[in-house]
């Protein structure tokens, strides 16, 4: 550049001399008026010559793209030539800039986590899309606006006017669902700020579902517990033993021991069923056989109390794991026997559907279920009558056991009752499941036992 300049003035040198050269030889041959008369030619034709560049160059500078600019000569030629390469170097690196800042965008959207851009007047600058979805936000109507406008919990606000970084904040957001965000607020720059939420919704569900579950089996222990620490405490502070209390107390720890156990046994199934790393067994199971076995073990739980009924309209078998098909229906043949008082009807049924798939059910005459219930069954520890469920041996946990093994079955638990008339419990299993088996020879049938 410096070279630039120095050649500059050198031209410029060289043509002022030529011109008091010139002048100088006129000035001597033809009078001074002569000479000065052309001298100030030479000076004009040089004025004019720059006063029309730089017109040229003024209009360019209005609409400065590189392929306009004027085509000149001389010194107004490096002038342009200049400008022309400055403004290719300024629009390379603002195309690199806008790509820079095109992939920043793109990576700020794939995050799996919201991303919002908050000015020092806390005035959003940008979003993801996640954030969009956490907080109902639109990058293009909500760019500029209060962002406290839209996470309007005032722990939020106060959070984002701490100078420095904050705890994150567990925030409930209503948009897209109910949803638990953790969010987190990052200051960056001289006040700029990073506004990072996450979903913890699941977390926080299976958090509120752990607490749940430890409060609900310290509730379910603590009775059987209390009664048999009560009757040993006392057994351990009689004198001389009495043989009365003895022979009516140990029955009641026997029943006490006997509930924890069940309980205990049922938590155990669950958690088999729940471990992800227990996928379910793809066994074909003679379904009517386990059916007739339920049938008998009925008999034997009812003690003639109810009306047993057996309809074995198919033979078909089932892919899947006997132990637990076996467990399932076990629960819901015993919940029909509990809940239906003596001299009602209980019917086991294991029929063929018209999608090709089979349906287990039992239909009861018993007490029946009010609707606002049914949806809450398959909870762990739901119960509609608490005192009924204890009376008759119930954990709590049947229904939860069910609803996991027929999912594990890619089957479906279809519940429909009525209060005072009865309820009917169907597990229907789709065609992918069934399975010939081994069915040769079975012929359908249907019992009745008073
Ligand atoms: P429980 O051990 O209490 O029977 P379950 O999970 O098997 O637990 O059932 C949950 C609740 O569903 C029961 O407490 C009862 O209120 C209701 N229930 C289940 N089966 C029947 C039925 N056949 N008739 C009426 N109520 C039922």
């Amino acid at each position: 550049m410096g070279a630039r300049v120095n050649i500059i003035w050198l031209q410029w040198a060289m043509r002022l001399a030529a011109a008091a050269g010139v002048c100088a030889l006129l000035w001597a041959t033809a009078g001074s008026s002569v000479a000065l008369g052309v001298l100030a030619a030479m000076l004009l034709f040089m004025l004019l010559h720059h006063v029309r560049h730089q017109a040229r160059l003024f209009r360019w500078l209005a609409d400065p793209r590189p392929e306009a600019l004027p085509v000149s000569s001389g010194l107004w030629e490096d002038v342009f030539a200049a400008l022309y390469h400055l403004l290719r170097r300024q629009r390379r690196s603002e195309s690199l800039l806008t790509a820079t800042l095109h992939d920043f965008r793109q990576a700020g959207m794939a995050l799996p986590d919201g991303l919002i851009i908050v000015d020092g007047g806390d005035r959003i600058e940008w979003c993801n899309s996640k954030a969009e979805r956490h907080f109902g936000l639109d990058p293009q109507r909500d760019a500029g606006q209060l962002v406290t406008y839209f996470v309007r919990q005032p722990q939020f606000a106060a959070a984002l006017a701490v100078d420095g970084y904050a705890e994150p904040l567990t925030l409930r957001s209503t948009h897209g669902g109910d949803l638990i965000l953790s969010v987190l607020i990052i200051p960056y720059e001289a006040d700029r700020k990073l506004i990072i939420s996450r979903d913890v919704t699941d977390r926080e569900r299976v958090e509120t579902m752990r607490r749940d579950f430890v409060a609900n089996v310290s509730h379910e222990l603590r009775t059987p517990l209390t009664v048999i620490g009560g009757f040993l405490e006392t057994l351990a502070d009689m004198e001389t033993p009495n043989i009365g209390l003895i022979r009516r107390s140990v029955p009641l720890m026997r029943d006490q021991a006997k509930r924890m156990q069940g309980l205990v046994e049922d938590l155990l199934v669950l958690s088999r069923l729940e471990s992800a790393g227990n996928p379910v067994s793809e066994e074909p199971v003679n379904v009517p056989d386990i059916v007739r076995a339920l049938h008998h073990d009925a008999l034997a739980l009812s003690a003639g109390r109810h009306k047993l009924e057996l309809s074995l309209d198919s033979t078909a078998w089932v892919n899947g794991a006997e132990d637990e098909l076996r467990s399932a229906f076990g629960n819901l043949v015993s919940n029909a026997i509990r809940y239906t008082p003596a001299g009602g009807e209980v019917r086991l049924s294991w029929r063929g559907a018209d999608d090709g798939g089979a349906v287990f059910a039992v239909r009861d005459t018993g007490i029946g279920i009010a609707p606002e219930h049914v949806p809450r069954l398959t909870e762990r520890f739901y119960r509609v009558d608490r005192g009924r469920s204890r009376e008759t041996g119930g954990t709590g946990l049947g229904l939860a056991i069910v609803k996991h093994v027929v999912n594990r079955h890619a089957a479906r638990l279809v519940v429909s009752s009525e209060p005072g008339k009865g309820s009917c419990f169907s597990v229907v299993f789709p065609a992918g499941r069934i399975t010939a088996g081994e069915a040769v020879g079975v012929t359908p049938v249907t019992a009745r036992t008073a």
